[in-house]
C-alpha cells in the first residue's frame, strides 16, 4: 500500500482527465502529471536524492508542489512540507531537525533559505543562479518505471510538522500506509468519487489539505482546483467558475468571504455538495452564522490533528444547528474516539475528559523523540490528543480546552477558552488569550491578555462587571494585559507558550 501506486493507478484509468487546474487557468491531465513527476524524479536523482532522503517543500498551492511530492516519492524520498509563512530561523530549525538534504522552494520565498547550508531548487518564480525545478524538468528524461524506488507500507512518505500552537512544531512520521489510509478515510467519510472537484485555497502543506483532500482526490481520480493563496473574491470566483464540489478550510475562509464580499449572493455556489471546516475550536454562533450565510445545509465540521493523519470526528450537516459547535459524536469508519478522565475512566455525561483517538492512520511516532512518542501513543494504540471535551446527553463532543491550556487555581479547573469567550463577548474586545501563572498559594492564577477593537491600551471600565455577570469569581482573571495583537499560528491559533514568555506590565482593573 503506497500513495504513489494509488496515484499511478488513477492515472492509468483517467489519463486525459484534468487532475490539477489552477485559478489562473493552467491545467494538467493525469498523464501530464505522471510525465512531469517522472522528469522531476530524474532531476532529484541527479541532485543526489535517493531512497530514505528527505526533501523539504516550501511552496504556495502550485502545480510545482504536487509534481515535487510525486517526484520525490518516485525516488523513494520522504517529503517534509514546510509552512510558507514561517520566518527564516523557524525554517532552518525544521530543515535541520528533519535532516532534509534538498529544499524545493517557491522562488518568491527564496530569501527564507538563503543562509541555510542545503541544496536548493526553486519552483514557480525562478531565481538567477539557483537551479529551477521547471527548467530541470524540461531538460530531464522521465525516470523509467524500472528505475523507480520500491515503496511498501512502511516506507516513510512524510514528516509533517504540527502547527506549533503549544510549543515547537513536532515532526510526525507518516508511512505510505498511514498516508494512504488517511486519504482513504476522507474518501469513505465523504463518499468521494471521480467526479470530485476539490477547491484547495488553504495552504496545501498542512496535514488535512495534503492527506485528506489532495491525496483523497488523487486516489479517486478527481480534480483538484488550486488557488495559489486564499483571497475572498478569488475564492468565490473560482468556486463558481470551476463548479467545485468540495472545499475544506478553517471557518475564517468562509466567514471572511461572507463578511467582506458585497456581492456574495451573486456567486453561484450550488455545485458544492460539501463545505468542510475545522482546524480549531468553533463556537455555536460561528457554526450557525455559516449555515445561514451560505444558505447551505451541507456544512461539515471536521476534527483531527497532524498526528492522526489527520482523522478524527465529523459533525454532519443535519446536526449543524442542533449541535452547533460540537465536533460530532463518533469517529469516521475505522476510527475510534473516546473521552477519558484523568483517572483513565470513560467520561460520563457532562464530565470533561481528554479525547483519545485510535486509528490505523496514526503516525508511527515523533521524529527522533521516542519519549514524546511514548507519552502520546499508549501501548493499546490510543493517541492522547491533549484536547479536552465534554460529552452531552446525546453523546456529542464539545471541545472545552487543550489540557496544556487548562488552569488550576485553588483546586478549581478553569478552562481558558471559556474565559476567552466571555472576554471577546465584550463589545470593546477584539481578541483575548487567557493563561495561568504559577502562584505560591493558589497553584496558578488566571491572567488575561486582551486586544481592543479600537486599539486603545486601557482595560474597559465595565469589564469586571461584565465578566462578573458571566463567570464564577474564581474564573475571573486577576491581571489584564492590553496588547496590540496576540501571537497566532498561520492558521489562526493563539500561541500561548509565546504569551507566557512575554513580561508585560499588568493593568489594574
Ligand atoms: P502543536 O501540536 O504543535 O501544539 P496543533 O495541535 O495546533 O499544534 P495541528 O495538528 O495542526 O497542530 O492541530 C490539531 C489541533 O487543532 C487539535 O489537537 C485541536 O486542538 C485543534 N482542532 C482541530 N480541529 C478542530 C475542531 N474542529 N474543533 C476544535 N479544535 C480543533
Ligand atoms: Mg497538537
Amino acid at each position: 500500500m503506497d500513495m504513489l501506486t494509488a496515484f499511478d493507478s488513477s492515472a492509468s484509468k483517467f489519463p486525459t482527465k484534468n487532475v490539477l487546474v489552477t485559478g489562473d487557468g493552467e491545467s494538467l491531465t493525469y498523464e501530464n502529471l505522471v510525465d512531469l513527476s517522472r522528469r522531476a524524479a530524474t532531476a532529484f536523482a541527479a541532485a543526489g536524492v535517493g531512497e530514505g532522503d528527505r526533501v523539504a517543500l516550501m511552496c504556495y498551492n502550485t502545480t510545482g508542489f504536487v509534481i515535487a511530492v510525486l517526484g520525490a516519492w518516485r525516488v523513494g524520498a520522504t517529503i517534509v512540507p514546510i509552512n510558507h509563512k514561517l520566518a527564516p530561523p523557524e525554517v532552518a530549525q525544521i530543515i535541520g531537525h528533519s535532516g532534509s538534504s534538498l529544499v524545493v522552494i517557491d522562488g518568491s520565498l527564496h530569501a527564507c533559505v538563503e543562509g541555510i547550508d542545503i541544496a536548493t531548487m526553486t519552483t514557480d518564480t525562478p531565481v538567477p543562479g539557483t537551479p529551477h525545478l521547471e527548467e530541470a524538468i524540461a531538460a530531464a528524461e522521465p525516470l523509467a518505471v524500472s528505475d523507480q524506488a520500491h515503496l511498501d507500507d512502511n516506507s516513510i512518505a512524510e514528516i509533517l510538522y504540527t502547527s506549533g500552537t503549544t510549543g515547537l512544531p513536532k515532526g510526525c512520521v507518516h508511512t505510505h500506509r498511514t498516508v494512504t489510509l488517511t486519504a482513504m478515510t476522507a474518501v469513505i467519510g465523504l463518499s468521494m468519487t471521480r467526479d470530485e472537484r476539490l477547491l484547495m485555497s488553504v495552504p496545501i502543506w498542512h496535514a488535512s489539505p495534503l492527506n485528506n483532500w489532495l491525496l483523497g482526490t488523487l486516489y479517486v481520480g478527481g480534480t483538484v482546483v488550486l488557488e495559489r493563496e486564499y483571497h475572498p473574491v478569488a475564492f468565490l470566483k473560482t468556486a463558481a467558475a470551476q463548479r467545485i464540489t468540495l472545499c475544506f478550510g478553517p471557518p475564517v475562509i468562509y466567514t471572511t468571504a461572507l463578511n467582506s464580499v458585497p456581492d456574495f449572493a451573486d456567486y453561484d455556489l450550488s455545485s458544492a455538495r460539501a463545505w468542510l471546516y475545522g482546524g480549531g475550536p468553533i463556537g455555536p454562533e460561528v457554526a450557525q452564522r455559516l449555515a445561514a450565510g451560505y444558505r447551505s445545509d451541507n456544512f461539515f465540521q471536521v476534527y483531527g490533528m497532524t498526528e492522526t493523519g489527520p482523522v478524527g470526528s465529523v459533525l454532519y450537516p443535519d446536526e449543524q444547528v442542533s449541535k452547533a459547535g460540537s465536533i460530532g459524536r463518533v469517529g469516521l469508519p475505522g476510527v475510534d474516539v473516546r473521552v477519558v478522565t484523568a483517572n483513565g475512566e470513560q467520561a460520563y455525561v457532562n464530565q470533561v475528559g481528554e479525547i483519545w483517538i485510535r486509528s490505523a492512520t496514526t503516525m508511527i511516532g515523533y521524529l527522533d523523540d521516542p519519549e514524546a512518542t511514548r507519552a502520546a501513543i499508549d501501548t493499546d494504540g490510543w493517541y492522547h490528543t491533549g484536547d479536552l471535551a465534554r460529552v452531552d446527553d446525546d453523546g456529542y463532543l464539545f471541545i472545552v480546552d487543550r489540557t496544556k491550556d487548562m488552569i488550576i487555581t485553588g483546586g478549581e479547573n478553569v478552562y481558558s477558552k471559556e474565559v476567552e469567550d466571555a472576554l471577546t463577548a465584550h463589545p470593546a474586545i477584539a481578541d483575548a488569550a487567557v493563561v495561568g501563572r504559577p502562584h505560591p498559594e493558589w497553584g496558578q492564577t488566571v491572567i488575561a491578555h486582551i486586544v481592543r477593537i479600537d486599539g486603545r491600551d486601557e482595560v474597559p471600565d465595565d469589564l469586571k462587571d461584565f465578566l462578573g455577570d458571566r463567570l464564577a469569581r474564581y474564573k475571573i482573571p486577576r491581571e489584564f494585559h492590553v496588547a496590540q495583537s496576540l501571537p497566532r499560528t498561520p492558521t489562526g491559533k493563539i500561541q500561548k507558550h509565546l504569551i507566557n514568555r512575554s513580561e508585560l506590565p499588568a493593568a489594574e482593573l
